[in-house]
């Protein structure tokens, strides 16, 4: 009998937002990308959200978090998330410029990542509830009571289940 087989893959938390243009299909779109990656399988996602833009004008943002396996390396799941952003359309005029769809490492396993073009956890995981409200969802009691009451005044609604989940 042979060894069980032992998984090299990571399970890797990817914030997904978008307040341009379908900004719900450019989710969904992303997050069936997301699953087609090599060495990569697509766990689960959370609940569509909606929320004012932080730090910037435009109109409200659409979010998700997505839970994946990847055996990828975290600069190559990067990379790969900069081309699905790419090839949705993604322009970087000016910083926290509306956008047609960004993808965000939040989370990678329990590891810490501190690289030049990669920080992880993402270094703005806390002070937003569009990323904290789905993530929670996705790792109940990751959050702390104290970490939920201190985005509570941003605004933002839970729209419910969606493409993204089929
Ligand atoms: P935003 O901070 O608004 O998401 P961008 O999507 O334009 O801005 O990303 C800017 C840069 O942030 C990227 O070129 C990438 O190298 C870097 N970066 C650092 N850490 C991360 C992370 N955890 N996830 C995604 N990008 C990251
Ligand atoms: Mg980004």
């Amino acid at each position: 009998m042979g060894a069980s087989p032992v998984s090299v893959a990571s399970p890797v938390w990817i914030g997904l937002g978008a307040n341009l243009g379908d900004a719900p299909a450019a989710l969904a779109a992303a997050v069936q990308a997301l699953g087609a990656l090599p060495g990569t399988q697509l766990q689960r996602c959370s609940r569509l959200y909606r929320s004012a833009p932080v730090d910037a004008g435009g109109p409200d943002y659409y979010n998700a978090v997505a839970e994946l396996h990847t055996g990828l390396a975290p600069l190559a799941l990067l990379q790969a998330l900069q081309a699905i952003e790419q090839a949705a359309g993604r322009e970087r005029p000016y910083r926290n410029a509306p956008r047609t769809l960004d993808l965000d490492v939040l989370l990678w396993d329990e590891e810490r990542i501190d690289l030049p073009q990669l920080t992880v956890p993402h270094p703005r995981l806390y002070e937003r509830a569009f990323v904290l409200l789905p993530l929670a969802e996705l790792r109940p009691g990751w959050a702390s009571a104290a970490q939920l009451q201190a985005v509570a005044a941003q605004r933002i609604e839970c729209l419910g289940a969606w493409d993204g989940l089929a």
